[in-house]
């Protein structure tokens, strides 16, 4: 049997190779093989469309590009790896002297070694992008810049698959699909997100409607808020941008503006029980999704989560961020984790005791230890729960006074509800 933190990784090793960027071929290529664990449906949105304060732009497609020497020798290729053509280059073919050549070659002295990852998606430029030292090394001399590209008209593509639940109350998961051959940042995002769609599809009972989203990040976010906030303000519950989740170092949760939301409660409850030596970061280092899903006057209820935060590895934004950073077991952890936030939520109800004072346990047979669906329900979670189920406390906050993981308080509840001891209450 296949293991589903071998086949997420394998999605990210196929997906690797394909040059993406916020619109184009990789794009559309990236979905379709997504769609391939689960549909999805693919959106295309003319460029020129306005969004808020933005415009969708022209549709960027990459063929080939190089700089040769003067002998002919590529010095820096594209189809050796895609980040040495900086995202939106337009098209190109000069010769130029090696100082005319160094103004468009962007390199980072501190990672000597690494081929940065530079765009220039809003002011038509174009150039490569190279390792420091390599950089170092050229020599006087002519060169010939070559960039095969279009930039013309065409669509921002997204995707988004819609689950519906028994309300319409929703969930969002958001991700992007707009980075190059990079590993943690973005590919452990939608490989992790499709594999939980798939997931959760399969749920015998779903409370909660899904909203699943596959965005170029924040120009694709704003097209996406443009065409359904006023939905999603009246039905989002709660929502969960997914990135950087396949490195096995730690956990990080990113607020929400104000870290007060339902998202926020859920996510903070369950890295506390889970992964207690995980990260808080205040909306202050906020760089993904979030920065419009909690934007002022859209106020979703939107937080995110990672393994290492985006900014806070050293291989960020670089070619070392490639598939050795990210492994089946980082990418499992990152499942794991959104999965249990997702099974807390379905269950977080309000319950209110049937008894005045405490019920009588024992003479239901419900004073000893027992197991019940996989999870203990001892005197101790049962007593504690009881004394808390007053009406006002959801699953999650009695979670947080009694120190028991949401999980087997829900199974306190059902043994309860099957004794009718408490009730739900609306
Ligand atoms: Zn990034």
């Amino acid at each position: 049997m296949v293991m589903l933190a071998d086949e997420i990784y394998a999605l990210a090793q196929r997906l690797f190779p394909i040059c993406r960027s916020i619109t184009g071929n990789g794009v559309r290529d990236t979905l379709a093989i997504l769609a391939s664990v689960h549909p999805i449906k693919v959106h295309e949105v003319p460029s020129g469309t306005k969004a808020f304060d933005w415009i969708v732009p022209k549709e960027w497609n990459l063929r080939d590009a190089f700089v040769k020497d003067e002998s002919g020798r590529k010095i820096v290729d594209f189809h050796e790896h895609n980040l040495h053509v900086m995202g939106y280059s337009t098209p190109v073919d000069v010769e130029l002297t090696l100082e005319q050549l160094k103004a468009h070659l962007h390199s980072d002295p501190l990672k000597p070694n690494a081929i940065p990852y530079v765009t220039s998606y809003y002011k038509e430029d174009w150039g490569f992008c190279i390792q420091d030292e390599k950089k170092a090394r050229l020599k006087e001399g002519r060169y010939r810049a070559h960039i095969d590209s279009t930039l013309e008209n065409g669509f921002l593509t997204y995707g988004e698959i819609l689950l519906p639940g028994s309300t319409t109350e929703e969930i969002l998961l958001s991700t992007y699909i707009c980075h190059p051959s990079m590993a943690n940042d973005d590919l452990s995002g939608p490989c992790i997100l499709i594999h939980l769609a798939k997931e959760i599809a399969s749920w015998e009972k779903r409370r909660y409607t899904y909203r699943i989203v596959f965005v170029p990040e924040t120009i694709g976010s704003i097209v996406y808020l443009n065409r359904n906030l006023d939905h999603m303000r009246k039905n989002t519950l709660a929502g969960f941008v997914l990135t950087c989740l396949g490195d096995n170092r730690t956990y990080s949760y990113l607020a929400s503006r104000y870290g007060n939301t339902l998202a926020d409660k859920v996510a903070q409850n369950i890295l506390k029980f889970h992964h207690p030596d995980y990260k808080r970061y205040s909306f202050l280092y906020r760089g993904s999704d979030e920065r419009q899903y909690c934007a002022p006057g859209v106020d979703l209820p939107v937080c995110g989560i990672s393994r290492t935060l985006y900014g806070q590895f050293p291989e960020y934004h670089t070619s070392e961020d490639d598939l050795s950073l990210i492994s089946p077991n980082g990418l499992q952890g990152g499942f794991d984790v959104i999965h249990k936030m997702l099974f807390a939520l379905e269950n977080n109800r309000r319950y209110r005791g049937k008894t005045l004072c405490e019920p009588q346990l024992g003479k239901r047979g419900l004073y000893h230890s027992q197991s019940y669906k996989g999870l203990e329900t001892n005197y101790t979670t049962l007593s504690d729960f009881l004394a808390y189920v007053d009406g006002t406390n959801d699953l999650i906050d009695i979670s947080n006074i009694v120190n028991i993981p949401v999980g087997t308080l829900a199974a306190a509840a059902e043994k309860l509800l099957e004794f009718d001891l408490i009730e739900e209450v609306e």
